[in-house]
């Protein structure tokens, strides 16, 4: 804490030579929906001493406003001291008075809440360093970009996909968006206008899980900032046109040890994975039914887990195969040692950010923990094999539902070891009531209902 408060004293001075006037101190609830509270610049220290003051019922949020409890949490009493990571404060190139931090949340008594769920993932980032492991992550990210003409939205782009036309449809709005990640030291990676009308994808460069995390908020947040100011708004919202493809939030990730080798690659084991490499991954494989609960969080999340939409509808793995929820992507020969990874396609824009990399670090160290192995990679199109061969191959349909989806949560062992019963509890009581609410809604309702949450 005292370092914490050094760091705010010398921020402060900092940022205040760079005009900076107010800190944005930012939280993603339960519901995976990013919340803002600001402050004046002067009075970061403070925020960095005793934390910004917000009621505990965020523990239990949901996306539409609504909140739910459990037995632990819920209610009108108690407060979340929301204390602003001074390490990771940002200044906002689109918006230089403004400057931006991810809050982790603390009790009134000093203690991380056991809700935290940015404290889980560092946690689970402890956890794997004590086991001799390091991972690295990256997210992709797809949105929908639109101008609201009166009652209609017109999407920025109306395709073809990847193409140059698009292209000169989104660059003005592109170009601004991509200076400002840049000077905010966001690594891009790629950048293209994508297959659905109006979306966009950037992929960010791989960073430790933490990074990657707050990553994912920050650019969400200056991406909203910048469409606004040319006259447009972004969702994030995991289907923004019904009958268009979805908006994945696919994300990357890789196994090392301390000695800094890439355990996805130079092994004996099925495409070169080194035994520990195949335990972590065969972790994840076997998780992926209650992961999937935190990837696809929203009951709209399971109208893009579709087969042919390369969202990861199947619980396989594969080498380089897109329809499959774990594509393994092996690299190019010479740039294995540095490239190789693992992509989890079952995963969209209205997935947690810090819950998301947490549980997969968490399922991943069961695996290796229990020395597990994983099946046989699936070369094929799940959805064009008959029953039989999916039988016999041992691949079946991740859940097709928020309730399926949430019932394998609360099932995990793995799971609730790792994230704690406080936090276990308040995450399955949030998709379920999640899952309540939009009970009995039409795909177009629940588009419309999501659209400008996410
Ligand atoms: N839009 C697809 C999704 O919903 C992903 C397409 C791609 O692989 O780029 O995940
Ligand atoms: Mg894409």
């Amino acid at each position: 804490m005292q370092d914490a408060i050094q760091q705010a004293m010398s921020s402060v001075r900092t940022l205040q030579e760079a005009g900076v006037r107010y800190v944005i101190a930012s939280l993603v609830d339960s519901g995976g929906i990013n919340r803002v509270k600001a402050v004046p610049l002067d009075r970061l220290v403070s925020a960095a001493r005793s934390g910004i003051g917000i009621s505990s019922c965020w523990n239990t949020a949901l996306s539409d406003d609504a909140f739910t409890a459990t037995e632990a949490s819920g209610g009108p009493s108690g407060d979340l001291r929301l204390v602003p990571d001074t390490g990771v404060l940002v200044q906002l190139a689109h918006t230089p008075q403004w400057a931006w931090a991810p809050v982790d949340q603390y009790l009134q008594d000093g203690n991380v809440s056991p809700g935290c769920q940015r404290s889980f993932l560092k946690r689970m980032v402890e956890r794997a360093a004590q086991l001799g492991f390091s991972v690295k992550m990256a997210y992709e990210f797809e949105w929908f970009t639109a101008r609201e003409e009166g009652e209609t939205l017109a999407p920025i782009h109306s395709g073809p996909g990847y193409s140059s036309a698009a292209w000169a449809r989104v660059r003005p709005l592109a170009e601004d968006l991509l200076a400002a990640l840049m000077a905010q030291d966001l690594e891009i990676e790629q950048f293209h206008p994508e297959y659905a009308l109006g979306q966009m994808e950037i992929s960010l460069g791989v960073g430790d899980p933490l990074q990657a995390a707050d990553a994912n908020v920050l650019l969400r947040h200056t991406v909203r900032s910048v469409s606004v100011t040319h006259g447009c708004r972004a969702s994030f919202s995991p289907i923004t046109i019904a009958g268009q493809v979805g908006n994945g939030c696919h994300i990357h990730f890789s196994l090392w040890s301390a000695a800094g080798e890439n355990l996805f690659t130079g092994g004996d084991r099925i495409l070169e994975l080194t035994p520990d490499g195949e335990a972590f991954l065969a972790g994840v494989y076997k998780e992926l039914p209650a992961i999937v609960a935190i990837t696809c969080p929203t009951a709209l999340s399971y109208y893009r887990i579709q087969p042919h939409h390369w969202a990861g509808a199947y619980q396989c793995w594969g080498h380089e195969n897109r329809e499959a929820a774990l594509r393994f992507i092996q690299g190019m020969v010479g740039s294995r040692a540095r490239t190789a990874n693992m992509e989890l396609k079952s995963a969209d824009t209205a997935g947690h950010p810090y819950l998301v990399p947490a549980v997969i670090i968490a399922a991943g160290l069961a695996g290796v923990e229990q020395g597990l192995r994983l099946p046989p990679p699936i070369s094929a199109d799940p959805a064009g094999l008959t029953e039989a061969e999916l039988t016999a191959r041992g691949i079946t349909r991740l859940p097709q539902t928020l309730d399926a989806a949430a019932e394998a949560l609360e099932a995990s062992r793995v799971l609730r070891s790792a994230m704690g019963d406080f936090l276990h509890d308040c995450t399955v009581a949030v998709r379920r009531a999640e899952a309540e609410r939009s009970r009995g809604q039409s795909l177009d309702e629940l588009v419309a209902g999501h659209l400008w949450r996410f």
